[in-house]
């Protein structure tokens, strides 16, 4: 069912600051979205209000073609899976999943049914009769899926449920969603602060800070062309190198002067002005690593390797910057050792340093 967001107001009496400010969106029939942002940026809060469990200030939600803004929870047919689920350990796994059926009165037949195949469905088939005390962290966390798959809701709500479970646990459940999303075919708001979580299981992400949506789009579009200097900042592990300088006039054109350093501007940043105090940016995976020096190459020296498995970051000192620039760790690297810095215009960032907005050309992201 399709989820639409219109002009969403919350702020709570408490709090001085707004939670949510001013949130539209649309959420596409069977579409992942995954809502990302740091603590405290009204993730939880505007899926709260999505649920019927806040009620926004002002604004509209509609699920489907209904506006369900003041209906009750149980009447919105959506279900939440939190981080810290609810389960009775004294019962078994058969009964936790099938208690959300028994109130709502079934036969015995076809609560069975419905169990078995949400459980058939999360992998959990053969736990049935266990007792929940008995399962394990990721397999709670199966459980509490299958139960909210039972209620057949039109949309699932997804608040953090990894976030308490160890890394490889993690990302093995995480495969798992986009599986049963796959299957099922359902709509499904997941939220987290995991920017790696969020590239991964989103069909589209929506970057949020201070109550603000910062852009929506694909994993692709919020890595490759972020909006803003924020979501630049956000997505990417490492993140993105970003410095201060300024467009100069050089040769009848312009140049980015980075201070000790100057490179070209883009093609792709047209409305760019002589005197204007700008962000460059450029990702660490996008960087032209060489040990020999070249023409257009900017000098340096490697001040520092970490590991990253099957990566290495190498952070390169040059022109009085320091660089992270990511490696194959095959690649034989040393501390010390003089490297030379390549910067291809196509991945290059700037930002406008006030505002903090893209000054790339490009189409704007669409709200669908
Ligand atoms: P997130 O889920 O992104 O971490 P929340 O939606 O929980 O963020 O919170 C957004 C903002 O609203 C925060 O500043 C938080 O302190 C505030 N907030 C959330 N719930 C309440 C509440 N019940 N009372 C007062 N302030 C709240
Ligand atoms: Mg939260």
């Amino acid at each position: 069912m399709k989820v639409s967001l219109n002009d969403l107001v919350k702020k709570f009496p408490a709090s001085d600051s707004i939670a949510v400010n001013h949130v539209s969106l649309e959420i596409n029939d069977g579409e992942l979205m995954v809502f990302l942002g740091p603590s405290g940026c009204g993730k939880t809060t505007t899926m709260r209000m999505i649920a019927g469990l806040e009620m926004p200030d002002s604004g509209q939600i509609k699920i489907g073609e209904r506006d369900v803004t003041f209906l009750a929870p149980k009447d919105r047919r959506v279900a939440m899976v939190f981080q810290n689920f609810s389960m009775y350990p004294s019962m078994t796994v058969f009964e936790n999943i099938a208690f959300p059926l028994q109130v709502l009165k079934l036969s015995k037949a076809e609560i069975q049914q419905q169990v078995n195949d949400a459980a058939a469905i999360v992998g959990i088939g053969h736990l049935l009769k266990r007792s929940f005390r008995q399962v394990s962290g990721g397999e709670a966390q199966r459980v509490a899926l299958a139960r909210a798959m039972v209620r057949r809701p039109e949309v699932f709500l997804m608040d953090e449920p990894l976030s308490s479970l160890d890394a490889k646990l993690r990302v093995q459940l995480r495969t798992e969603i986009k599986r049963l999303h796959q299957e099922t075919r359902s709509t499904i708001v997941f939220v987290t602060h995991d920017q790696e979580e969020a590239m991964s299981l989103g069909d589209k992400i929506v970057v949020m800070s201070k109550g603000e949506i910062q852009q929506m789009g694909t994993p692709q579009d919020v890595f490759f062309k972020p909006d803003n200097v924020f979501v630049a900042n956000f997505v990417g592990t490492p993140s993105m190198n970003i410095f201060d300088a300024t467009i100069q006039r050089a040769d009848g054109g312009l140049c980015v002067d980075l201070g000790g350093l100057t490179q070209p501007v883009p093609a792709h940043f047209p409305s760019v002005s002589a005197g204007q105090a700008v962000k460059w940016g450029v990702r660490p995976e996008a960087i032209k690593f060489s040990a020999a020096p070249s023409a257009s190459a900017v000098p340096g020296q490697v001040e520092l390797i970490e590991s990253l498995g099957s990566r290495q970051e190498v952070f390169v000192r040059a022109a009085g910057k320091l660089f992270s620039v990511i490696l194959d760790a095959l690649l034989p690297v040393r501390i010390g050792q003089s490297a030379h810095l390549r910067f291809e215009p196509d991945s290059i960032h700037l930002f406008d340093a006030q505002s903090g907005l893209s000054l790339a050309s490009k189409p704007q992201p669409k709200n669908s």
